[in-house]
């Protein structure tokens, strides 16, 4: 429920909305016949209802409406070349013209590309594709467990793995609950997440703690080394480097969660940014090209434990679509092109990332709110596309941890989770929880819409805000 202060707030804006976009409510009606909510993917189910889109062009998308929308959601920050970029497309084009493409059930060449080019980029011995990140993560922490022959399984707070079971623990943050502890889900068996330690984000003495008091007992340490849905924050050298240290010491398996951040900072894995190898890596998202790919790779001796005949074998086994033809052509075709495009495309994204960061900052202050933006670059990643809106009770006070921004003590997390996105939306700018990327599709011509967009935002929620605390 929002807060009492935004029940108006949010109610004209449904209203409004429900004006603004009357045949994506009237399909809302007809989806919610057959599907739950009325589609699928509940973050996309946005209230009082999503918009209904008829196509998708580089960084816009339109709607049932006839609303061209700015989408800064892209594919759920998989289609950092924009909505269906043309060398991904004409790639499927001519294999399905040729009659190759759907072919599913067999192997052939263009998945072995797709492999060595992501083990290229990554540094990875060997790697096995899948169909999502959530079956890539669920895998992973098979493999380690396997490997290691130990049960228990530490992530950190904040962190959103896919909603598999050893993942679906301490993603929100529950202030009257200690944080991050909570079990996000009914039906995951107790005996799993009893076993799933939940560590902190950039906090390297925690770390220390809780490998001290069980790391002979632990299979795995998962981590985003740039953590998504917690905040949008790069992850400190110093606390990577003490996880490295740490799974060393106790014979951890290192597992970085990349299915946001590869490919997303350079043409391949953030770990090598930092130089930092961690022993399995996940990957999905942008590997795909725009098509369902996700992928476990890593270290040979682990990974070969889903060999036929290996003495531990572990069941990364099925999959109909894994490696479906089409998605490894994308894949293959996608990540080529950002491997050598690499200097004039991340350096592009990193400025137009930290223009956006700076607009949202600049424009809610002239505003009179309080705005700040993780995401940015941090002395290792070299810039960043990434953004993540936070609105401070104590003007200007940035988030250091998934702790800090999600706790609702510090941040209107009620205006960044449920009330900004629809006032954007009223805008034609498509945003979820605050968070985006710029991809290449954007433009300098972009921004003057955004900043447009952002002050007609800003002029419309103020008058329901609460006085801030002075800093
Ligand atoms: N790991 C991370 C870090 C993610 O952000 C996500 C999805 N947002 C997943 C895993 C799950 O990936 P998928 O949605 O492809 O199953």
């Amino acid at each position: 429920m929002a807060d009492k202060a935004y029940e108006k707030l949010l109610g004209e804006l449904f209203d409004e909305y429900s004006r603004f976009a009357p045949k994506s409510k009237e399909l809302q009606q007809r989806a919610e016949k057959r599907m739950v909510n009325g589609g699928n993917h509940t973050l996309r189910l946005i209230e009082p209802f999503p918009p209904r889109i008829v196509a998708a062009h580089g960084g816009w998308i339109d709607d049932e409406d006839g609303h061209h929308i700015l989408d800064f959601w892209q594919g759920h920050l998989a289609n950092i070349l924009g909505h269906n970029p043309p060398v991904v497309t004409q790639a499927l084009a001519r294999a399905f013209e040729e009659g190759w493409g759907l072919q599913t059930g067999f192997t052939d060449q263009v998945q072995i590309e797709a492999a060595e080019i992501l083990c290229r980029q990554t540094g990875a011995d060997r790697v096995r594709f899948t169909s999502s990140g959530t079956l890539g993560t669920m895998y992973s922490i098979m493999l380690s467990r396997a490997y290691t022959g130990r049960r228990m399984v530490m992530k950190v707070g904040g962190g959103w793995h896919g909603a598999q079971p050893w993942a679906l623990k301490g993603i929100h943050f529950v202030p009257q609950d200690l944080g991050f502890q909570k079990v996000e889900s009914a039906g995951v068996p107790v005996g799993v997440t009893d076993q799933v330690i939940v560590s902190g984000f950039n906090q390297p003495e925690r770390l220390e703690d809780h490998f001290r008091e069980y790391g002979d007992q632990m299979a795995c340490f998962i981590v985003e080394p740039f953590i998504g849905v917690g905040g949008n924050m790069a992850a400190s050298r110093e606390y990577l480097q003490t996880a490295r240290d740490l799974t060393e010491r106790y014979g951890v398996v290192l597992i970085f969660d990349e299915v946001i951040a590869g490919f997303r900072f350079r043409a391949g894995n953030l770990g090598g940014l930092y130089g930092i190898q961690p022993d399995l890596t996940t990957l999905g998202k942008i590997i795909g090209g725009g098509m369902p790919v996700a992928a476990v790779a890593g270290r040979a001796d682990i990974m070969n434990l889903v060999a036929r005949g290996a003495s531990r074998q572990v069941g990364f086994s099925g999959g109909t679509y894994s490696a479906h033809p089409a998605s490894m052509l994308a894949a293959r075709t996608g990540m080529n092109y950002l491997a050598e495009h690499e200097h004039e495309i991340y350096p592009r994204l990193g400025e137009l990332g930290e223009r956006a960061r700076r607009l949202f900052e600049e424009t809610f202050q002239q505003e009179g709110i309080s705005a700040v933006c993780t995401g940015g670059a941090n002395g290792i990643l070299p810039g960043s596309s990434m953004f993540m809106i936070h609105f401070p009770h104590r003007e200007g006070m940035r988030p250091r941890t998934p702790e800090e921004c999600c706790n609702p003590a510090l941040f209107d997390v009620t205006l960044s989770q449920k009330v900004v996105d629809l006032a954007f939306l009223l805008e034609n700018v498509f945003m979820l929880h605050c968070h985006g990327a710029m991809s290449t599709a954007n433009t300098e011509d972009d921004l003057p819409f955004l900043e447009q967009a952002c002050r007609r935002v800003a002029r419309r929620i103020k008058p329901h805000l609460t006085p801030r605390q002075p800093s």
